[in-house]
């Protein structure tokens, strides 16, 4: 086994991504008036601002989903929902300053292109109401080729859409009826050669490794199908295995799904593909071109992670509308309620639907500005700290710097004098390093709640 599968197998342990800190499995009920009452303050003075809008529509479940869904053939029940957004919009339109700017938006699911070109130049209308939504703002919608189509982009564009997720996973029948998704390469190609005539520049294709049926072969095949179809951003991402939380999952359990040591192998062979195909890794399981934004802001240390993952924007407060989706400005985290309904008779009866959240302490923001540092800019410096946070950073932390030890003998990480550097071979592992300064990490070592590395 290669120094570099071994140290793979040795630190798959279940842990969280880190899109939040302190993740959400730490929400707990929210009490709406304190928030109410923050997020008027915070809205007194203009502010550059993200909005995340979940579109939870699929029209049948892919059977390895973790998703929040609604499976539905009806096109009418996406009217409804919009009738709803609509509300919700003109909720943070009277909360958020006059002036504020909106720089990102992304839409999310479900399946977005569930709804139809009507639909989404209804929504891309709404949108530009209630907000004011910048020239140039980074504007990405998660692509489904199955619903996508010409038409659909034409509609998005009209109102700034410019960039393109697509969910590809594997281009292997075999796997793909497994899966119960069905989507043939030309299928695939086809949404991509709609994007690109179409002048999109920043597209990624979404892969899983892990998956049922899937073996050496035919994921070197689902590589190829990579190069040929030539994206800026890949996202290869394990199969989250957690059928106590989505039980559809079960289905996929008599279905040959890879031990650890071929999934393994299959993400070994991923990463040696990524690198010969001259990709670099962003870190965990995100890879771009050296020219794409991700890259470029990696290197001039202005990347950050959200709820979509990596990203280029600093620091901005995001808004999320749908259920299920989950708000993060300044001090608070806030969710949704996750069910369709809860979500509408919340919005009816005082405009929006915050239900689970939390305030972060002192000691949670200067966790989680530590733990994006790492898993962002992959180094940080004690002197750094002190200056913002007023700590002495190598006592405050001793333990954590003790739990990084065995890290660094490995040659993830160096602990110096002057601060933490993340090595090149610490990209794939930051999770685990993010996991030493995680100060909630021993409440959840009895019961599972997160899924594997790998
Ligand atoms: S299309 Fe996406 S969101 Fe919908 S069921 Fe499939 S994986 Fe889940």
């Amino acid at each position: 086994m290669s120094a570099t599968a071994s140290l793979i197998k040795k630190y798959n342990v279940p842990g969280p991504r880190y899109t939040s800190y302190p993740t959400a499995v730490q929400f707990d009920l929210l009490e709406p008036v304190s928030l109410g009452s923050y997020l008027q303050a915070r809205n007194s003075s203009p502010r550059d601002i993200s909005l995340y809008l979940h579109l939870p529509f699929c029209a049948s479940l892919c059977w390895y989903c973790g998703c929040t869904t609604v499976i539905t053939k009806k096109k009418s029940a996406a009217d409804d929902y919009l009738d709803y957004l609509e509300k919700e919009m003109k909720y943070y339109a009277a909360l958020l300053h006059p002036e504020h700017v909106v720089k990102q938006v992304h839409y999310g699911g479900g399946t977005p292109t569930f709804l139809t070109p009507e639909q989404l130049s209804r929504l891309g209308e709404m949108l530009h109401t209630y907000f004011n939504i910048a020239a140039d703002a980074e504007f990405g919608v998660e692509l489904d080729p199955r619903t996508f189509t010409r038409e659909h982009l034409t509609a998005m564009m009209a109102y700034g859409m410019n960039r393109a997720s697509i969910g590809f996973q594997d281009v292997n029948e075999e796997v793909q009826e497994a899966i119960h998704r069905i989507q043939p390469m030309e299928m695939v190609q086809k949404c991509m050669d709609i994007l690109r005539e179409a002048g999109i520049s920043s597209i990624n294709l979404d892969v899983i490794y892990g998956l049922p049926m899937q073996n050496r072969k035919r994921f070197a095949r689902t590589l190829e199908a990579i190069k040929s179809l030539d994206p800026d951003r890949v996202a290869m991402y394990s199969y989250a295995h957690v059928p106590w939380i989505k039980p559809a999952q079960k289905l996929l359990e008599d279905k040959q799904l890879p031990d650890a040591d071929l999934k393994l192998q299959l993400l070994l062979d991923g990463i040696a593909f990524m690198e010969q195909s001259g990709f670099e890794h962003i870190g965990m399981d995100h890879f771009a071109k050296p020219n794409d934004e991700l890259s470029v802001a990696l290197r001039d240390r202005s990347l950050q992670r959200n709820f979509q993952g990596y990203s280029t924007m600093n620091g901005l407060d995001l808004y999320a509308l749908g259920m299920s989706s989950i708000s993060s400005v300044g001090d608070f985290y806030f969710q949704n309620e996750k069910e369709l309904d809860d979500w509408k008779a919340a919005i009816d009866s005082r405009g929006n639907a915050w239900v689970k959240g939390l305030r972060l302490t002192n000691e949670d923001r200067l966790r989680r500005s530590v733990i994006m540092q790492l898993m962002c800019s992959r180094s940080m410096t004690f002197s750094e700290l002190q200056k913002t946070w007023q700590i002495d950073a190598k006592v405050h932390f001793r333990n954590e710097i003790r739990r990084l030890r065995p890290l660094e003998e490995d040659g993830i990480v160096s602990i110096t004098e002057e601060g933490i550097q993340v090595h090149a071979k610490g990209r794939f592992f930051v999770r685990n390093i993010a996991m030493v300064f995680d100060a909630y990490m021993a409440q959840h070592k009895e019961k599972p709640v997160f899924s594997k590395t790998i």
